[in-house]
């Protein structure tokens, strides 16, 4: 199997690195762990180790060339492997020929309108959506239909996260006057991975029924489109389409720290698997997944600690939200590290010593690493879509460069969300089977961090509509004053809305506190219908509600919020 040697992303504003020296020729003998290149992001200058024994089969980009993150710039292998079978987009085009290969493979006789690779939320709504509209369609899946979302995202961590709620009520049952005569909590991980296990089961196989029902043909495979434009599943049969959508998803992204490899160092998949409960748990990458996954460990008993090189924690939010997240973090007993640099990672048999640049190394019994995700581009076989920073191109139809050809979900990295990608697939169904028609517009699409308390936001943050219009009103919202949440005992967070103080246009929505991410899809309407701060605050709310927070915040944006104090002059 050969292994591609990629560009990595040593931060999140990094976007490509330049190769200042190979220390390596092609044809070399490299080992797993030995420095291979040398190369600079605008920051600072790293060494690169090879991740795996073999032989330097191919240099594809050369001493001084610049290059995006996540491209592979080499290829390792095994001494007999010839490049050119492992990298068909090296291959000179001999236009349609045959090879004795494609000879062998078994040619189905079925012509598909649209073919999909990939079952995850882009891939099996968009083939569910073109067997809607009348076509033949088949999905090929190389693993568990759901995709990253169902098998090994969402849906597990929201079972972790449940219990880490569970045990939070538990401790606060006696302030309220809830005595439970027992002060012991334990948790039976088997049982915990059961439950999980048999949510995700009942997603992924109600996934296969729905594609049954609509008549979409299943192939168990890996998918790869080759030069005439078909798909390939497992190098063997091949499938005739008129139109493919590749929804390939992504992985989780890998970053050169020196130790990295060390098996307690953990994705969030194998995170999900652990049958024991890390003791002290380092969490490398404060983002959604570090900051969702720490706290749901948290709760189960490990003592997390969050280590993030940027200034402040998940950094795509509000700035304002992300500080009462990290209040919230310490408060439940979270160490969280910002500006801060791993500098190397060493096992040393039974604990981790996470190395920092200027502070006390972090030792832990696991780590996850939780950096970021890059697209998948294993589907795209021979074909040569363009590509920018390791993402496929594509258009507002979903399409790539090449005709035919459509991209949706997290292979495109347009925003790496699973409703997002529900709508991607749905446009790209629709556009393959009718004709270019149906654009994706995002300006409606929430995100969310399951975190406790829950945080989510729609457009627009403070720094980003400052940026853009001169006059911004901002209202807000206390949970603190809200009838239902001081009842439920969970009065935290706020609700902040920006709008356009000439026209009321709501520019964006922020809200961390109880049930955010439900009521975040209100202000997703409210943006997506273009109603006004004027017109949104005729709406009657039911009393009492989480919700009301929400219209109260409209309200403050006007002046005219009746549960706040009314400020001194
Ligand atoms: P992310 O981009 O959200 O966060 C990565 C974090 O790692 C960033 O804060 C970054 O600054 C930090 N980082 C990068 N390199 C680092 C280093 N060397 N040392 C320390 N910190 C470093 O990525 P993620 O959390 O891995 O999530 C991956 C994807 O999955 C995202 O696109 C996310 O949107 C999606 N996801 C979504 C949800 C959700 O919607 N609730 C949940 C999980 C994942």
């Amino acid at each position: 199997m050969a292994f591609e040697i990629i560009m990595p992303k040593a931060g999140i504003d990094m976007t490509e690195g330049q190769i200042v020296k190979w220390l390596k020729k092609e044809g070399d003998p490299v080992k797993e762990g030995e420095i291979i290149l040398e190369i600079m992001t605008d920051k600072t200058s790293m060494e690169l180790e090879a991740e795996a024994t073999g032989i330097l089969l191919k240099i594809v980009h050369q001493d001084g060339e610049t290059v995006p993150v996540t491209e592979v710039i080499g290829y390792i292998g095994s001494e007999n492997e010839s490049v050119e079978t492992l990298m068909p987009e090296v291959i000179e085009d001999t236009g349609a020929k045959e090879s004795d290969e494609e000879k062998r493979m078994i040619r189905l006789e079925d012509n598909y309108q649209v073919v999909v690779i990939g079952g995850g939320p882009a891939g099996y709504v968009a083939a569910i959506r073109a067997a809607q509209l009348g076509a033949k369609v088949a999905i090929v899946e190389k693993g568990t239909f759901g995709g990253t979302c169902l098998n090994v995202g969402c849906i597990p961590t929201k079972t972790y996260l449940k219990n880490a709620e569970i045990i939070e009520h538990i401790q606060a049952a006696a302030s309220r006057g809830i005595i439970i005569d027992s002060t012991m909590i334990r948790i039976d991980m088997e049982k915990v991975q059961e439950y999980k296990n048999g949510v995700v089961k009942k997603l992924t196989s109600g996934v296969v029924s729905l594609l049954k029902s609509n008549g979409v043909d299943i192939y168990q495979g890996v998918g790869r489109i080759n030069k005439n434009h078909d798909v390939v599943v497992n190098d063997s049969q091949i499938i005739k389409a008129d139109k493919i959508i590749l929804a390939g998803g992504s992985k989780a992204s890998r970053i050169n720290i020196p130790g990295i490899e060390s098996k307690k160092v953990l994705t969030s998949d194998e995170l999900l698997a652990v049958k024991e409960v890390p003791g002290t748990l380092a969490v490398i990458g404060g983002g959604v997944i570090g900051t969702e996954m720490g706290q749901s460990f948290a709760g189960l008993g490990s003592k997390v600690i969050i280590i993030e090189m940027m200034d402040r924690i998940v950094p795509t939010l509000d700035q304002e939200v992300s500080a009462e997240l990290l209040r919230h973090m310490k408060k439940k007993g979270i160490e969280v590290m910002t500006s801060t640099r791993i500098t190397e990672i060493v096992d040393k048999g039974d604990k981790l010593e996470i190395r920092i640049e200027g502070k006390d190394p972090v030792i832990a019994d696991k780590a996850l690493i939780a950096i970021g995700r890059t697209p998948d581009l294993e589907g795209l076989g021979e074909v040569k879509p363009e590509i920018e920073r390791g993402k496929i191109k594509v258009n507002e139809y979903m399409e790539t460069s090449v005709k035919g050809i459509y991209a949706p979900g997290d292979v495109n990295g347009i925003k790496m969300l699973a409703h997002v990608a529900f709508r991607m697939g749905e446009v790209a169904a629709e556009n393959a089977v009718k004709g270019n028609h149906r654009k994706v517009n995002l300006l409606s699409a929430p995100s969310v961090v399951y975190t406790s308390p829950e945080v989510a936001q729609v457009g627009m943050t403070e720094e980003q509509a400052r940026e853009k219009y001169e006059d911004i009103r901002i209202g807000k919202f206390h949970f603190a004053a809200n009838g239902r949440a001081l009842a439920s005992g969970d009065a935290v967070g706020f609700v902040k809305v920006i709008a356009d103080n000439r026209y009321g246009e709501v520019l964006g929505v922020h809200i961390i506190g109880p049930s955010a991410a439900e009521i975040i899809t209100q202000a997703s309407l409210i943006m997506e219908m273009e109603i006004t701060v004027n017109e949104a605050v005729n709406t009657i709310y039911g009393h009492p509600t989480y919700s009301e927070a929400l219209i109260e915040a409209f309200n403050d944006v006007l002046g005219e919020a009746v549960h706040i104090p009314k400020k001194k002059k």
